[in-house]
């Protein structure tokens, strides 16, 4: 047999299982590692079956950061003067979600995502509690509680109270999502899950339309395993796959830089095959690091029309997602010497251009005379009133652009480092069920994280910490749910 995701194996063409479980999961990253360790521990015999020689994904590569809020906040939020109400929450999540949130999924996460939180401490996954105020991507130190998203800019801050939500993982450094999932792994395993590496799923197996089973590659062999409860799909998005971008998210085909590991969207073409629904496929989030030094803020964006496109105080994956859609191939950002320093190497900016004026920088640039000139002024007038009235940039940001030497630094989305993963995928109940085209559950298929569409599903909405909180959150959810599910014969 070569079973391919896109073909469903029907159970009766298989002679003997040669594995039987109650619920399998494919992949183990934080999605998978959560739904596994809940399955276990709500009594199911739980086999995991990772492709990679171990766990991770890229869930070992993020940051660790972690989006939580509401019910009053975390006790980190408070010790650090920061209150949270689950309305804030909910209403700053409502507007992520873009033109389609999922409001079940929403009001569930907002109201519980303190003790998801509390949960993740009580699997040892440790928190400093300190708090580090400005404009970064992730903490340099320990430190735990950042600004991580939008959350004080508009138009958020018009309809949410604002609170820093990112807890990230006490761990110095970028990177800290190892350190969850080693911690995670440890105790999946203790709950008894047993653990298949380099076993990578091929294709459903399905039995009078419902899922029964998964064919899985292992050691060049192929595997019939029964899933007599269910079989949970955590494979994550599908960034790596070029064939896929091109036919859903071809805006991401000019970034530079795929974020993860497989990512190859084996596990939401599995779905499809079985009849699931893919949304939001087309959604992803992309950043560039622009920021750090924060006073780059202060600087004003203009796509190669010369115009200003977005508020700049806005997270930096929001700013990016939209400087993808200007007309050509680049963005600039305009500093003046009060503000200017260089972004991390990591960025990957280019010095544009420089000059005394305005006027010598837009030449240089190749803008028609007086292009630039004239939108700095106009910009410089309402900033030195600490006004914005067209991007509404908050006033701390607001400041004349009027120290020479002037720069442009250019951004250029398939040099630069932008970065990028997926955020559409399967349509699931917060139970993690699948849905089909019908909007009925399909009877034995789960799935959670990005291999699902959670509450990251518009990238202009995406704050850090959001996907590893949906993951996670919605991956113990699903491991529960496949957990009690009646065994099938
Ligand atoms: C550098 C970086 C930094 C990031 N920082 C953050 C952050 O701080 N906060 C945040 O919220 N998000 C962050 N993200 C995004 C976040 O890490 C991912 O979106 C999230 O981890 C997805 O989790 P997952 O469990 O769905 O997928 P993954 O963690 O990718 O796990 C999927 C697993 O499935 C396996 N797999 C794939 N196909 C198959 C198959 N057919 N059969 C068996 N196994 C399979 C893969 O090998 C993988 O181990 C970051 C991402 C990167 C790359």
């Amino acid at each position: 047999m070569d079973a391919r995701p896109e073909h469903p194996v029907q159970a009766a063409s298989i002679a003997a299982w040669d594995k039987e479980t109650d619920v399998a999961v494919l992949g183990f990253g934080i999605a998978g590692a959560c739904a596994a360790l809940e399955a276990a521990r709500a009594g199911a015999a739980v086999t995991i079956f990772e492709a990679a020689g171990g766990s991770g994904g890229a869930s070992a590569l993020s940051g660790g950061e972690i989006y939580v809020g509401g019910s009053g906040g975390t006790d980190i939020q408070n010790q650090n003067g920061f209150t949270d109400t689950t309305e804030d929450f909910a209403t700053y999540l409502a507007m992520a979600g873009g033109q389609d949130p999922d409001m079940a999924k929403i009001a569930l996460y907002a109201s519980e995502a303190v003790n998801h939180f509390n949960w993740l401490r009580a699997q040892g996954v440790p928190y400093k509690g300190s708090f580090l105020p400005g404009k970064i991507i992730e903490p340099e130190g320990d430190d735990t509680l950042i600004w991580s998203g939008s959350e004080e800019a508009w138009p958020f801050v018009t309809k949410a109270k604002p609170a820093p939500r990112g807890h990230t993982v006490q761990s110095v450094g970028w990177g800290g999502g190892r350190k969850i999932i080693d911690i995670l792994e440890a105790r999946a395993r203790e709950a008894g899950v047993q653990v298949e590496t380099s076993a990578r799923g091929r294709a459903l197996v399905v039995e009078n339309g419902a899922v029964a089973g998964v064919i899985i590659r292992q050691n060049g062999k192929e595997l019939a395993v029964h899933a007599r409860r269910g079989v949970l799909l955590a494979t994550g998005g599908f960034c790596m796959n070029t064939e896929m971008i091109r036919q859903h998210a071809p805006e991401a085909l000019r970034c530079s830089s795929p974020l993860g590991t497989i990512d190859d969207g084996s596990g939401i073409l599995m779905g499809q095959a079985v009849g699931g629904r893919a949304i939001h496929m087309n959604e992803f989030f992309v950043t560039c690091p622009w920021y750090p030094p924060e006073s780059l803020v202060k600087g004003i964006f203009i796509n190669q029309a010369g115009q200003r496109f977005i508020n700049e105080d806005c997270y930096h994956g929001r700013v990016m997602r939209t400087a993808l859609e200007q007309q050509g191939d680049r963005v600039f950002l305009l500093c003046d010497n009060a503000i200017f320093a260089r972004p991390l190497e990591l960025a990957g900016a280019e010095l544009a251009a420089v000059g005394e004026s305005w006027g010598e920088v837009e030449s240089e640039l190749g803008f028609c005379s007086g292009t630039l000139s004239r939108a700095i002024a106009q910009y410089n007038e309402h900033a030195a009133r600490g006004e914005d009235p067209v991007w509404h940039k908050a006033a701390k940001w607001l400041q004349p652009l009027a120290e020479p030497p002037f720069a442009a630094l250019a951004f250029i989305p398939s040099q630069s480092y932008f970065s990028y993963f997926t955020l559409g995928g399967l349509e699931t109940l917060p139970t993690g069920e699948v849905l089909a085209l019908s909007g009925e559950p399909i009877a034995g298929l789960y799935a959670a994280g990005r291999a699902a569409c959670g509450l990251p599903r518009w990238g202009k909405g995406y704050s850090s910490g959001l996907s590893l909180a949906d993951s996670s959150f919605f991956g113990r959810l699903a491991g529960k749910a496949a957990a009690k599910a009646p065994k099938m014969a």
